[in-house]
C-alpha cells in the first residue's frame, strides 16, 4: 500500500469523524469479518434512568432508594448514576455518605451506610456475598429482565431488600450500523455484562443472533480471544474501562469518542461522535482506500 493513499484514507476518515491511530489500521479493518459489539454506551446510549423499585416485605421504598443511592453515588458506572440520581430526585433530601465503598467491576458495589453494611448490584453479587432473593423480589427481577431492563439488587445487614429497575435506550441508528455490518458481509455479536433477557431484548431490537452476556470485564478479552482462535478476524467496538482489555485484545479496536479514557486509549480507532453507523463506514473506507492502491 502506498503512503500517500493510506495518508488520503486517514484524512477522508478524519471527514466522517473517524480517528485513525495510523495508516496500517487501514490495512487491518479491510481484514475483519466478526464484529463485536458493547451493548451498555455503544449499541444502547447508556444513559440509564430508574425505573419501578420493588421492595421486600416490611421495608419501604425509601429506605431501599436511601441505601442504595447512597452506596451507587460513590461509582461511576452508568448504572449507579441513575440509581443515585433517581434516588436523590425521589427522596427530596441529600443522600448519606458511605464510610466506606467498594466498587466491584461488572458487579455491583457496596459500602457502609449509617452503620449498615449496603450491597447493590446484580443477583449474582448478592448469591456471592450469602444473600438470597425471596420469591417476590427474585420474580419482580426475572419480569423486569424480560422486559429488556437492567436490574439493581438491593440488601443490607445480610438481608435483601429490594430490586430497582434501571432502562436504558438503544440508539436511533444501531439497527441500521447492524444492518450495514451485515450488508458488508461482517458478523455482528454482541457482549455485555448485563443479565442474559435483557441483552436479548436489545439484541433482537437491533437484528443481532449472537449474544455473549453476563460476561465479566475480565472475561470479555477471552470471548474475542476465543473467536479469534476459530479464525475469524475480529473488531470490538465499546466505550468502557471494561472494555479497554478486548478493545486491546481485538484485532482492530473501535471506540466510542464518547466512552471513557481507557477505552479511547486502548482502541486503535476513534468514532469521534459514538455513533455506531460510523462503523460499517470505517471499514467501507479501509476496502475503498485500499482497492485503490492494489
Ligand atoms: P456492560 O458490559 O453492559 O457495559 P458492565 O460489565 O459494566 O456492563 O456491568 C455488568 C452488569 O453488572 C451491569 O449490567 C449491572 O447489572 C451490574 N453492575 C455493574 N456495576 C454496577 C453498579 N455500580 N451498580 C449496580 N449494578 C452494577
Ligand atoms: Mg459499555
Amino acid at each position: 500500500a502506498t503512503p500517500t493513499a493510506l495518508l488520503a484514507g486517514t484524512g477522508r476518515g478524519a471527514q466522517l469523524g473517524i480517528l485513525i491511530k495510523g495508516p496500517e489500521v487501514l490495512e487491518t479493518a479491510r481484514r475483519v469479518d466478526t464484529v463485536v459489539l458493547d451493548k451498555t454506551g455503544t449499541v444502547t446510549t447508556g444513559r440509564m434512568t430508574l425505573g419501578r423499585v420493588h421492595t421486600a416485605p416490611g421495608t419501604s421504598e425509601a429506605d431501599v432508594l436511601r441505601f442504595a443511592g447512597a452506596v451507587e453515588h460513590a461509582s461511576a458506572h452508568p448504572v449507579a448514576r441513575a440509581v443515585a440520581t433517581g434516588a436523590a430526585a425521589r427522596t427530596g433530601s441529600a443522600l448519606p455518605v458511605p464510610a466506606d465503598f467498594t466498587d466491584v467491576p461488572g458487579l455491583g458495589v457496596r459500602g457502609s451506610v449509617e452503620g449498615h453494611h449496603v450491597l447493590a448490584g446484580r443477583a449474582q453479587f448478592l448469591a456471592d456475598a450469602g444473600v438470597a432473593l425471596p420469591a417476590p423480589l427474585a420474580d419482580a427481577l426475572t419480569r423486569a429482565a424480560a422486559q429488556g431492563r437492567t436490574t439493581v439488587a438491593v440488601a443490607w445487614d445480610g438481608l435483601a431488600r429490594g430490586v430497582l429497575e434501571v432502562s436504558d435506550t438503544v440508539k436511533e441508528s444501531s439497527a441500521e450500523a447492524v444492518a450495514e455490518l451485515r450488508a458488508l458481509g461482517l458478523d455482528p455479536v454482541l457482549l455485555t455484562g448485563d443479565n442474559r433477557a435483557a441483552a436479548d431484548a436489545v439484541a433482537r431490537e437491533v437484528g443481532i443472533d449472537t449474544v455473549f452476556a453476563e460476561v465479566l470485564p475480565e472475561e470479555k478479552a477471552q470471548v474475542v480471544r476465543r473467536l479469534q482462535a476459530e479464525g475469524r478476524s475480529v473488531a470490538m467496538v465499546g466505550d468502557g474501562v471494561n472494555d479497554a482489555a478486548a478493545l486491546a485484545v481485538a484485532d482492530l479496536g473501535l471506540s466510542m469518542g464518547t466512552g471513557t479514557d481507557a477505552a479511547i486509549e486502548a482502541g486503535d480507532l476513534t468514532l469521534v461522535r459514538g455513533d455506531l453507523k460510523v462503523a460499517p463506514a470505517a471499514i467501507r473506507l479501509s476496502r475503498r482506500t485500499l482497492s485503490t492502491i492494489r
